[in-house]
């Protein structure tokens, strides 16, 4: 077995490990990106939408191939009624935005090896072992972005896990959608208990109809949403039918050890009101990189050193903090409570809470609701 040193390792070559990677490299850290597929592709189910800053957050340029469909969003009401909401989001292709990711972590020197999955590690003085069915490696700073069932976190007798929600997603192929430039939101006990259920247009035929609840069987409430949209499913085949659980519990307690450190959906860096962890991931891929590869070359890789990832990424820790606390008031309501909240909500005040922004502002606006005000509005003026 060959045994080769690096000052940073990364596992995984989703979102966080691709940013991780390119991040550390930048520095001029000596890096390798561990990915057990045989490629770096987005394999891993996702609805693929994504705000348009996550590309200036990833340094990429929003090109035509990687965006498929650029949308607005609608939320809808138990009762049927919507609120929309402007913003533009883009659904993308997030392989190629990975891979364009990738490759700026290879012009920066990364070393890429696809196919070689992460077994396990051991500790040395001053730095770690690592060990894949193919190699040993030694390195200063391993960084676990290997997902939500990481096997990184395991290695490091980690046993916390930010509370999943169990998703399943159909690609629908075959769709008569007259109109393409929104993706839909649906929430509501009878739809979708404790989660939403979604539906990302790629274009007027094909489109990723999703669900994610918590406490409730999915494929019963995925039969009901395809019920509800069969008007304008026609003749439409499922092409992809896969789930797989999104951490929505918030961020683990613990994600940075001595010469180590957990991002992205190992962690739990996931926004909890929406499961939208590309974004999220991404931006804590390049705080953890550019600090383990410069606390790396400085040759000082302990707990204490790595904490500085938690200053660089502090905004994004918030924000998923407070989405937190606003997911465990909503989740609560009743449908009856969501059809007053449409109707007392304008599209800014749905964005805010589901980032976890100006909460207080929302929260100021409900007081005025006589039912709302004690069980919702005290509430989130604590946040
Ligand atoms: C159904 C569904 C829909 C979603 N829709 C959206 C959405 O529309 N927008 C959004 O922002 N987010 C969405 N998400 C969440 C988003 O997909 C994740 O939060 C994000 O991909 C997390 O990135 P990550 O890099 O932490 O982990 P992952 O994307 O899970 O990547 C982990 C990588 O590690 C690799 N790996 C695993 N084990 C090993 C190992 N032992 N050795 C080496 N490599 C390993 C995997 O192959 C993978 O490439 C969705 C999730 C689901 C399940």
């Amino acid at each position: 077995m060959s045994s080769r040193r690096f000052d940073v390792i990364v596992v995984g070559g989703g979102p966080a490990g691709v940013a991780a990677a390119k991040a550390s490299a930048k520095t001029g850290a000596k890096t390798l990106l561990l990915e057990k597929n045989p490629a770096i592709m987005a394999l891993k189910p996702c609805g693929q939408a994504v705000s348009v800053h996550t590309f200036e957050t990833a340094g990429v340029k929003p090109t035509s191939p990687m965006i498929l469909n650029r949308v607005s969003a609608r939320v809808y009401a138990p009762n049927g009624r919507s609120v929309k909401i402007p913003e533009t989001g883009y659904l993308i292709n997030k392989t190629l935005l990975l891979q364009e990711i990738a490759a700026q972590a290879a012009e920066h020197g990364a070393e890429i090896h696809v196919n070689e999955p992460f077994f396990n590690l051991a500790k040395k003085e001053n730095g770690l072992i690592v060990r894949t069915p193919k190699a040993e490696y030694e390195c200063l700073t391993l960084i676990g972005a290997d997902g939500y069932n990481s096997r990184v976190v395991r290695a490091l007798g980690v046993n916390e896990r930010s509370e999943p929600i169990p998703t399943l997603q159909y690609l629908m192929a075959g769709l008569k959608l007259e109109s393409i430039d929104e993706i839909r939101i649906y929430v509501g006990n009878e739809i979708a208990p404790r989660g939403y259920a979604w539906l990302f247009p790629f274009s007027d035929k094909v489109a990723e109809v999703g669900l994610g609840v918590r406490g409730a069987p999915l494929k019963p409430y995925m039969d009901r949403v395809l019920e509800m949209l069969k008007s304008e499913f026609g003749s439409a085949q499922v092409i992809d039918d896969r789930g797989s659980p999104v951490p929505v519990g918030g961020v683990i307690s613990k994600y940075i050890f001595d010469h180590a450190i957990l991002i992205g959906d190992a962690a739990g860096m996931v926004i909890p009101m929406t499961g939208g962890g590309i974004h999220s991931s991404i931006a804590a891929g390049l705080a953890a990189g550019e600090v383990a590869g410069e606390a790396s070359q400085e040759g000082d890789t302990s707990e204490e050193r790595l904490k500085a990832f938690d200053e660089k990424y502090k905004p994004w820790l918030e924000r998923i903090r407070r989405s937190l606390r606003v997911l465990r008031v909503i989740e609560g309501l009743s449908d009856a409570d969501l059809n007053e909240l449409a109707d007392i909500l304008d599209d800014e005040d749905i964005i805010d809470l589901a980032n976890g922004l100006n909460v207080g502002r929302v929260a100021r606006k409900l007081l005025s609701h006589p039912r709302l005000a004690v069980k919702l509005a005290k509430q989130l003026l604590s946040i």
